[in-house]
């Protein structure tokens, strides 16, 4: 099982100490030297435990209204949101790099308290979808299914009086955002609110409309990050009063990451998603190993402005740390990663 690959290699880390032995053996008696099998390329391909393959990238992207629009992102330095006839270039280019797929993020028109752009069947993302699904159709599209690209306010979900967001009252408009996205031919729809029932609620109203077949992508263990920094620029989804901490998990916790996704698989999740990735490895390897279900992690946008601003100023190689970063990610224990550097990784893989 693909989940104890770490557990497989501490017992092989013990099996390597027993042979070592213990006695103080001076060097020209060490028989196990591990610098062996690292003296070469070709060995050190040979013996590599963990590949990336561009299949299992997820390449996030933002759209608009309009035409010709590439409008960049300044904290996310090639990184644009985009109207659907630019966006069907990206297209092509997930296409022509081979990757897993697209996440699609929608910018509206206009904003209301319940967030009512969100399941307009000529919202972008649902124009993105039909037009994505007719050119390319063989390009998995994920949409991404939650309210704060589309409140006014900016919060995950409708408000009580009090301000607070209203779990149950938002599953209902969860759930016909995630019915237009299907309708619109998404592959797989994908819910990153974090309100307790959603997964459950949006299966049901999945089913019942005849999309039986439709996954749900569950971003199960969504932490209160500061990392998401430049992606709120990138979706203007700053929330203009509080913060997220009320329905996202606190930082601090790592068994409750472990309760949130055993809720989600026993929902109907087809796929878990744990985010951020790069400072939550720990988590990654801990739900692959309880779940054994297939699991994405996030690589967020302060993840990657990190990596290309520190790049930009001549700190650190970019395209290593880069493929760094996302071999951890892998290595923890996702499947699929869901990056803004998918297109970038996929052509430094193949340029290998
Ligand atoms: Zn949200």
């Amino acid at each position: 099982m693909e989940g104890s690959t770490f557990l497989r290699g501490i017992a092989a880390a013990d099996s390597a100490r027993v042979e070592a032995g213990d006695s103080g053996a001076s060097a020209s008696a060490l028989r196990v030297r591990m610098r062996r099998l690292r003296r070469t390329d070709a060995l050190r391909r040979m013996v590599r435990e963990t590949r990336l393959d561009p299949a299992q990238f997820i390449w996030p992207l933002f759209v608009r209204h309009g035409s010709g629009v590439r409008a960049p992102i300044g904290s996310m330095p090639g990184v644009f949101q985009t109207s659907v006839d630019e966006l069907l270039r990206d297209a092509q280019r997930a296409v022509e790099a081979r990757i897993g797929g697209v996440l699609l993020f929608g910018i509206p028109e206009h904003k209301d308290a319940s967030g009512s752009s969100a399941w307009d069947t000529r919202g972008p993302v649902q124009e993105a979808t039909r037009a994505i699904k007719r050119e390319f159709p063989e390009l998995l599209v994920v949409t991404d299914v939650c309210m704060c690209e589309y409140t006014d306010h900016g919060h995950c979900g409708l408000l009580t009086p009090e301000g607070d967001v209203d779990n149950d009252a938002t599953l209902e408009l969860l759930a016909r955002e995630a019915l237009s996205h299907a309708e619109a031919g998404a592959d797989i729809v994908a819910p990153s609110d974090m309100m307790d029932g959603r997964v459950g609620h949006l299966r049901g109203a999945l089913d019942a409309a005849g999309y039986t077949d439709t996954p749900i992508m569950s971003y199960a263990a969504k932490y209160a990050s500061a990392f998401y920094g430049p992606f709120r620029e990138a979706a203007e989804s700053t929330p203009t009063f509080g913060d997220r901490r009320s329905y996202q998990m606190d930082p601090s916790n790592g068994r409750e990451a472990l309760r949130e996704t055993r809720l989600d698989v026993a929902e109907g999740a087809d796929i878990l998603m744990v985010k951020p990735a790069g400072a939550y490895l720990d988590i990654i390897a801990a739900v692959k190993r309880d779940s054994g279900m297939p699991l994405a992690a996030y690589q967020v946008s302060g993840e990657y402005s990190m990596i290309k601003a520190a790049a930009d100023r001549g700190w650190i190689d970019g395209e290593r740390a880069m493929l760094e970063s996302l071999t951890a990610i892998a290595r923890a224990g996702a499947d699929i990663i869901i990056t803004y550097f998918a297109i970038e990784a996929a052509a430094a893989l193949r340029a290998r």
